[in-house]
């Protein structure tokens, strides 16, 4: 059973400055895996992290994880991904079991889970301040989910007052967020 839960508020993440949003001053305990998250997302195209966040979604939906399971969502033969899953695997994003089964990992499950939070805020923003439909909402932002800055992000939850739900009623988690 997937467990998607919402992190424990932390205390530590109350206690911040708007105007120091900056990653050397990150007042709390996530600061190596922020560091980690800046690495690894310099280093992986759209396409490749799409992989990662459609893998989330079928452990969300409690499906199993697979090479072939990928292939078939993304229209494509299993070989030609097969390059996308080692790099995935290199980084330490997801790990292989002898049946070629695919598990995320930790770091490739949190990292997965903030690019899926800048989409779910997005969309939040986009239906809340410019009442879009939920399709275009969603469309939108899929084009900058993973573009889009760490502070505007931040600054956009805060807005919002940290949304819940997503626009499809989807957990929209905040651990990496500083809340102000
Ligand atoms: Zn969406
Ligand atoms: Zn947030």
């Amino acid at each position: 059973m997937v467990q998607l839960h919402k992190a424990p508020s932390n205390p530590k993440e109350t206690a911040s400055n708007t105007n120091n949003l900056t990653i050397p001053n990150y007042p709390y305990q996530n600061l190596k895996f922020i560091l980690f998250l800046i690495f690894v997302m310099k280093r992986l195209t759209y396409t490749e992290i799409s992989y990662l966040l459609t893998l989330l979604r079928l452990k969300e939906e409690n499906k199993k994880l697979s090479t072939g399971k990928l292939a078939e969502i993304f229209k494509v033969k299993p070989s030609s991904i097969i390059d996308v899953i080692r790099k995935l695997e290199l980084y330490g994003l997801i790990k292989r079991n002898l049946w070629r089964d695919i598990e995320l990992t930790g770091e490739g499950k949190s990292l997965a889970l903030e690019i899926l939070h800048n989409h779910r805020v997005l969309e939040v923003y986009f239906k809340k301040v410019f009442s879009l439909e939920d399709e275009v909402c969603c469309k939108e932002a899929s084009k900058i989910d993973y573009f889009i800055g760490k502070e505007i992000i931040n600054k956009m939850c805060k807005v919002l007052g940290y949304p819940e739900d997503c626009i499809h009623g989807k957990p929209l988690i905040h651990e990496f967020c500083i809340k102000e």
